[in-house]
This record gives structure tokens, C-alpha cells and sequence, in this order.
């Protein structure tokens, strides 16, 4: 059965109603049913994860990624978690035509908009890069579902929209004020889908502001591997563990905080991931625009985490206090209670999991999709 742009199918057990043209069909099909969910930046950290999430919750995930920050090798991974791997499309989210071709070919229930660049000092060096892939990215993929009639997006947002905050926990109303133009360019995003939401109201949309995601998935298969030397915390602590850095340097240990290091929500990578699924759900059910943080509710400091991993991975992680990293913000975690009221959706594992998943995923794959 071939469906054509524009058309809809309703499943309705083994009968198939499809719309054409203004003509009903009715086909019967022994497939099993699944809404295909097209997934940009499927194959990075947080989008691979969610793949998995989408298949155990009965969805079809179809990732478009350029590979500009992950590893092909991701497919296989998530082939053996799940059982199939996800249909691939190599490419830019920025290729209208790409786009055109992808909604045409299948019928698209919704999309998760992972595509993006996510370096706080890159986007400082070079503002118009991430204006055009994070921003212009995001309008080219919107644009392109507005003509295939597809309406339903979720999109990776940041807690980094809130800037240096006045307090935490910080609920979603709190001031935005990024104070970089990642930070920023996440803004934007979120503006601009608020206008096209209220341009026209059969727009289902969630803006998911996530805290610090960390862990990877449990099957240790498939986790985080950044390219080079890590900015982040959790992927520097799993590398000195495995021994491929000889210490970690604390940036800070004079903040206004319990032990005097920075206070941040660390989150688990699965538990963003059934996040989206939830949050897809959510939309599936009412048009509408949502905006919700996706965090623990809890703060830990760096020095908790590392005494965290260590208890995890019996491993000692030698730390040295080092100087403040310029722009960064002491302390804040997030006010997550919205996002248990609409979507029932709340963070299950706790600092110790996310340690032992990171450490496994760490462990075994030591230099990331590469061979050992
Ligand atoms: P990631 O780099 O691992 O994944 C992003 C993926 O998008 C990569 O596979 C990359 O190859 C792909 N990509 C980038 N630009 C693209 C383009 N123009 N066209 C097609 N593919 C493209 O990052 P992640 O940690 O999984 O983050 C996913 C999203 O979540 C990003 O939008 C990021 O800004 C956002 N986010 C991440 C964090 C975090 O700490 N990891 C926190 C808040 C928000
Ligand atoms: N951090 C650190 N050493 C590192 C990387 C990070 O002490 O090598 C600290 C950082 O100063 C912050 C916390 O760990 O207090 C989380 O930093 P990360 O870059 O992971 O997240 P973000 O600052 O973007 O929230």
C-alpha cells in the first residue's frame, strides 16, 4: 500500500481506513500497527536513548541525523536493545527538500527534535553557526511539517533558557534570560514555535527544558561519548575512572553551596527518554502548546557525584579544586512538579543508577561506537 503526501491512516484493528483524495479506502492488513515518529538527532546521546524508549512504548522511530556529533555504529546498539534497528536517513535538518521527500514517503504521526549543537563555548566563538543549525534548523523542519500536515513536535529545549536564576527549584514561569547564544538560540526556538502555535491552533507542541541529563541505558549498549576533551562533568568523571584522564578538575570550590562546589539537577538519560514518550502522548491527545522542565527536582553538588561514582564503580576518582569556569552559574535544579501533573511523567532513578549506568556504559566501551 502506498500512501500519498497529505493522506492519513487510521488504525482500527486489522481494518485499515486510509483518506485519499477525499475517498475512503478500507484496506486489511496482518501488520501491526505502529505510528512512525520521525526522530532528528536520533543517533546522539539523549535521541538514541529515546529510540529505545519510543519501541518499548509501541512507536516506530525513524531518525534523520547528519552524524556531525555521533556514530553510525548507534544503529547496531539499538538493534540489539530493542530488536530491530530504526529506520536511518543521513542528513541535515536544514535540507528542505530532504524533508519533503522523508514526509512524503511515510506517514509521519509526529516529531522529536533532538538536531542541534550543544557547546556553551563553541556557540560563543561562533554565534552564527549555532544560530543557523540549532534556529534555522528548527524553523526549515517546522516549516516542512506545516506543508506535510504533520503537527505534532516535541523539542529538546534547555534549562539554560533560565539563565542564572533567582532561586531553585525553578518552575517554568521563572525569567529567561540565557546568558549565552546557545542558551539563546534555544529561546528563540521556543518563541518562535509559541507564535506558530497560536497562528494556528491545531498544533500540538511541547517544549521540554531538560535539567542535566547523565547515565546511559542499563543494557550499557549505547550511552554518551563526546568528541575530544569533555566539557561536562559526568563523561570527564567516567574518563578518569577508565583511566584515559589522570584527574578531575573541579572548577570552583568556593560557591555559596553546602561543600562549596556547584549545585546542579542531574536527570537520567531513560528517564528523559520516557519523558518524550510521555510527553508525545500527552500531545496526542489535546492540540495545544506545553512547556515543561524535565529534571529530578534535587540538586547535587560535583563533589557528591564524584563520591556518587565512586561507590558505583569502586573506583577512586582523584580531583583537584581548580579555579571558577567563567559563566558558570553556583547553584540550581528544577521545579519538576508540572511535568508530573501533565504528563504523570516523573525522574524514577536516582544519582546512584545514573553513576552505575554511566560506569557500565563507560567500562565497556571505553572509546565509545569504536572497536576496543
Ligand atoms: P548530541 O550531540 O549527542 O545529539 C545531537 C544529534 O543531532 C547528533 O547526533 C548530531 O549529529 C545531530 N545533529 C546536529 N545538527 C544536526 C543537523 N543540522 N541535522 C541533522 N542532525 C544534526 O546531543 P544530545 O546531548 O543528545 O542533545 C540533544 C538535544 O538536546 C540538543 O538539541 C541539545 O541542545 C539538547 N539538550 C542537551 C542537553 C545535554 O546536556 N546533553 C541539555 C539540554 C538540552
Ligand atoms: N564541572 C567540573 N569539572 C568539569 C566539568 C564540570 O567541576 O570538568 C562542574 C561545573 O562547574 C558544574 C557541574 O560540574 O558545576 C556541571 O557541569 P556541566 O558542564 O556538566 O553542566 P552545566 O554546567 O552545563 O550545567
Amino acid at each position: 500500500m502506498i500512501l500519498a503526501q497529505g493522506s492519513e491512516r487510521v488504525p482500527t484493528g486489522r481494518a485499515l481506513l486510509v483518506a485519499q483524495n477525499r475517498q475512503l479506502f478500507v484496506t486489511f492488513t496482518t501488520e501491526k500497527m505502529t505510528s512512525s515518529i520521525l526522530v532528528t538527532g536520533g543517533a546522539g546521546f539523549i535521541g538514541s536513548h529515546t529510540c529505545v524508549a519510543l519501541a518499548a512504548a509501541g512507536y516506530t522511530p525513524v531518525i534523520l541525523d547528519n552524524l556531525g556529533n555521533s556514530d553510525i555504529r548507534v544503529l547496531e546498539r539499538l538493534a540489539r536493545i530493542s530488536g530491530s534497528a530504526p529506520r536511518f536517513i543521513e542528513g541535515d535538518v536544514r535540507d528542505r527538500a530532504l524533508l519533503d521527500r522523508v514526509f512524503a514517503e511515510q506517514p509521519i504521526a509526529g516529531v522529536i527534535h533532538f538536531a542541534g549543537l550543544k557547546a556553551v563555548g563553541d556557540s560563543v566563538a561562533d554565534p552564527l553557526t549555532y544560530y543557523d543549525n540549532n534556529v534555522n534548523g528548527s524553523f526549515v523542519l517546522a516549516a516542512a511539517m506545516k506543508a506535510a500536515g504533520v503537527r505534532t513536535l516535541i523539542f529538546s529545549s534547555s534549562a539554560t533558557v533560565y539563565g542564572d536564576p533567582d532561586s531553585s527549584p525553578i518552575p517554568e514561569h521563572a525569567a529567561l534570560r540565557p546568558a549565552n547564544p546557545y542558551g539563546r538560540s534555544k529561546l528563540m526556538v521556543e518563541q518562535a514555535l509559541g507564535d506558530l502555535q497560536r497562528s494556528d491552533a491545531t498544533w500540538r507542541i511541547a517544549l521540554l527544558r531538560y535539567f542535566n541529563p547523565v547515565g546511559a541505558h542499563e543494557s550499557g549498549l549505547i550511552g554518551e561519548h563526546p568528541q575530544g576533551k569533555p566539557n561536562n562533568l559526568m563523561p570527564f568523571v567516567c574518563q578518569v575512572a577508565v583511566g584515559l584522564r589522570d584527574k578531575l578538575s573541579v572548577h570552583g570550590g568556593d560557591y555559596p553551596t553546602p561543600d562549596g562546589t556547584g549545585v546542579r539537577d542531574y536527570v537520567h538519560v531513560m528517564d528523559l527518554a520516557e519523558g518524550h514518550v510521555a510527553a508525545l502522548k500527552h500531545a496526542e491527545k489535546q492540540p495545544g502548546l506545553t512547556t515543561l522542565n524535565l529534571g529530578t527536582g534535587e540538586g547535587a553538588s560535583v563533589l557528591e557525584v564524584v563520591k556518587a561514582f565512586e561507590r558505583a564503580s569502586g573506583q577512586r576518582i582523584a580531583c583537584e579544586i581548580g579555579p571558577r569556569r567563567p559563566g558558570d552559574v553556583p547553584a540550581y535544579w528544577g521545579d519538576p512538579a508540572l511535568a508530573l501533573a501533565t504528563l504523570g511523567w516523573r525522574a524514577r532513578r536516582g544519582l546512584d543508577q545514573m553513576c552505575a549506568d554511566s560506569w557500565r556504559w563507560q567500562q565497556g566501551n571505553p572509546r565509545g561506537y569504536e572497536p576496543r
